[in-house]
């Protein structure tokens, strides 16, 4: 009862500092910056064009190669070749969330992240306990890069998924051992030949016997993921799963 009450004063209190705090200090939306006058930090017309849509799918050969979507092949169901792998996603790859991630990358809009990780599914909802995976990773970065951007994207999402994804989140236990060229820049074949081997596990032990939760910001061709589950797997890991804000 008294921790009822006092539950409700502290909510009571936290929206009248809201409300005291937005006369002074007007809050814009992430996106497209108009100003807000609900709380949340996107405006209506941006909570819908990124309303999350998660879907799963195989991070390897994204199950397109595969058949999926054919009537043998339902929604959700798990990659026959590549068992033990889930991919899940809140978005398609496309407009206007890209320009989103863009703006996270590469104009150094680190608040973006807190829009971008709020939106992306929670595992539990597509049956994946917390307890099948003891421990989540951000893909990483080359420190020359990670220092050119001052921090990485990846590790930043991860960050804030970790208290409701319920997984220990270490930020440097996959390392980038080689500089390799923007992955854009390149076609599917030379993407996964750009990437090959240069992803490492740092603590092995970590991983070893373990389900590992992989976080990226967008999985387009799944060579970069490809090439991490490849390292995380010669570590032991029995199991991954790649969460990206879209795919
Ligand atoms: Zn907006
Ligand atoms: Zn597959």
């Amino acid at each position: 009862m008294v921790t009822e009450a006092l539950e409700a004063s502290r909510r009571a209190a936290k929206s009248l500092g809201t409300a005291f705090l937005d006369c002074f200090l007007p809050r814009f939306c992430a996106v497209c910056r108009t100003r807000l006058s609900s709380s949340g930090h996107l405006c209506a017309d941006c909570a819908g064009l990124l309303k999350p849509e998660p879907f799963s799918y195989c991070p390897v050969c994204r199950f397109e190669e595969e058949g999926v979507g054919s009537a043998e092949w339902p929604p959700g169901a798990d990659c026959p070749v590549h068992g033990g792998l889930v991919g899940l996603a809140a978005l398609r790859a496309e407009e206007p969330v890209l320009e989103v991630v863009h703006r996270l990358k590469y104009s150094g809009e680190r608040w973006l992240a807190r829009t971008l990780a709020d939106l992306m599914p929670d595992p539990r909802a597509f049956g994946h306990s917390p307890g099948s995976y003891g421990v989540m990773c951000p893909v990483p970065l080359f420190r020359t890069r990670q220092r050119e951007r001052g921090f990485n994207q990846s590790s930043e999402l991860g960050k804030l998924l970790e208290p409701r994804v319920g997984v220990p989140f270490v930020p440097d236990l996959l390392v980038k051992n080689e500089h390799t060229a923007e992955q854009a820049r390149l076609g599917g074949r030379a993407r996964r030949r750009n990437l090959r081997g240069c992803f490492g596990v740092a603590r092995p032990s970590v991983v070893s016997g373990r389900g590992v939760i992989l976080v990226d910001d967008v999985v387009t061709t799944g060579s970069t993921a490809s090439a991490c589950i490849e390292a995380l797997r010669s570590a032991g890991a029995v199991r991954v799963l790649v969460l990206t804000v879209a795919a």
